[in-house]
Formats: C-alpha cells, sequence, structure tokens
C-alpha cells in the first residue's frame, strides 16, 4: 500500500473528475485501510470477487465493475453494483437490464470502446455501438440508464499513442452525446486512464480515473 501515493493522486485530481480505487486480487483490509483514509469508490473485476468484498466490507462503498462481465456472473453484482464501466455488447446491456429489473434496480453503466491498438482489449467499435443505439430493442431497455464511456488505452510507453487513443474515446463520447444523449444529464462520464497514464487521461478529460497499482501496489496473480 502506498497511502503517499494515495493522498498526492487525490489533492492533485481535479474537481471533476472521480478515483475509482482499483481494488481486485487485494485483500479485505487493504480496501479497509483506504476507506478509513476517505475513500469510498472501490474497482473489481471479477463478479464473485466484488460480491464477497461487498458483503465483508462498509456498505457506503460505491463499487464499480471494470472488468470483461459474462452474463451468468451479472446476477452476483446487480443487487449492489454503483456503475459498471464494461458493456461491450448489446447482448450483455440486454442481460443486465433483465436482471436489474429482477432486482428493482436501475443500474447506471458506461459503454466501453476498444481504442488500444491491442487486439485483446474489449470493447464496442464505434459503428457496431450506434447499430446498437438505432436498435429499437435498445429503447425498450428501462432499467439500464447508459452515463457514459469507458475505454483502456494501449499498454506502451508510447505517451502520443495513448494520448490520441484518449482523444478518440473523447471524440467518441462526444458524438453520442450529441446524437443520442444531448437530453441526459446522466450521460456524463469518461473513464479513462489507469496508474500508468491517468495524468494523459486527465489532460484529455477523463471524469473517472480507474487506479490500482500505484495505490495498492503490484498484484500478484500467482498467490490466486
Ligand atoms: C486493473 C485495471 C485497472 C487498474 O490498473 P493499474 O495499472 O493497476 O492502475 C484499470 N482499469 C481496468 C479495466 C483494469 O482491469
Amino acid at each position: 500500500m502506498n497511502l503517499v501515493e494515495y493522498q498526492r493522486i487525490k489533492n492533485n485530481l481535479p474537481s471533476k473528475v472521480q478515483l475509482v480505487a482499483v481494488s481486485k486480487t487485494k485483500p479485505e483490509e487493504d480496501i479497509q485501510t483506504l476507506y478509513d483514509q476517505g475513500q469510498r469508490i472501490f474497482g473489481e473485476n471479477k463478479a464473485q470477487e466484488m460480491k464477497t468484498k461487498h458483503e465483508h466490507l462498509p456498505a457506503d462503498i460505491q463499487w464499480h465493475f471494470i472488468g470483461h462481465l459474462q452474463t451468468n456472473k451479472i446476477k452476483y453484482i446487480v443487487p449492489f453494483v454503483t456503475l459498471i464501466h464494461s458493456i461491450d455488447s448489446f447482448e450483455l446491456l440486454k442481460e443486465v437490464d433483465k436482471l436489474a429489473v429482477k432486482n428493482g434496480r436501475v443500474i447506471n453503466c458506461l459503454l466501453q470502446f476498444h481504442i488500444a491498438s491491442e487486439e485483446t482489449k474489449f470493447g464496442f467499435a464505434f459503428n457496431e455501438c450506434e447499430a446498437m443505439l438505432q436498435n429499437p430493442e435498445f429503447q425498450q431497455l428501462k432499467n439500464v440508464s447508459i452515463c457514459g464511456v469507458m475505454g483502456m488505452a494501449t499498454f506502451t510507453d508510447d505517451k502520443e499513442l495513448v494520448r490520441n487513443e484518449f482523444k478518440t474515446l473523447k471524440k467518441y463520447f462526444n458524438l453520442l452525446k450529441d446524437k443520442y444523449f444531448a437530453t441526459k444529464d446522466d450521460f456524463k462520464e469518461i473513464s479513462m486512464g489507469m496508474s500508468e497514464d491517468y495524468p494523459i487521461a486527465i489532460e484529455e478529460g477523463s471524469t473517472l480515473i480507474r487506479v490500482g497499482s500505484a495505490i495498492f501496489g503490484a498484484r500478484n496473480y500467482a498467490k490466486l
């Protein structure tokens, strides 16, 4: 844990930007420690892990889901999740809506775009997302609220590439806002920026940075 770095990030955050502390793979004690410093938004990328942590930790934590979500795992998080950053298909959005109805909740969602040059990162292509937004079936979804966009930049030292990818996401946000969400005040979030690139993301208009290892230290996947 690097509480000095946590405070430094917090103190330098513009007022319009919120910090999601990405606690995936990290023990509950670490989350409690950061909670005691005042942090309330935590990000996880595994549904069952998030559910267990939610059950054990303070009820006023806002849990953000940031990873690829399989439809059969939605049920674990729908009762309590605050924001799903990673809607990457129409199928997934429809399933979230269905379970949200069952739970009597409206689930806040971000549309994840593929902005990186790597093959492996999930997310919509822009035209694919527009096809969904224009589909009459999309209009029928009453228990999901689309609050903005999310993207991950290429993992690289090439800062200009990263900056351009963030610019692309911001451009997508503006296009969607104008064309589909002009009257929806809740469509306002741009989730971009991680430990290595969040300063650039903030310069390019991020409203939600997702920072893990800079705060909690390197993750050890081998231990799991
Ligand atoms: C793990 C993860 C992060 C945090 O990454 P760090 O480099 O540790 O800050 C942010 N966003 C997503 C989608 C992640 O999976």
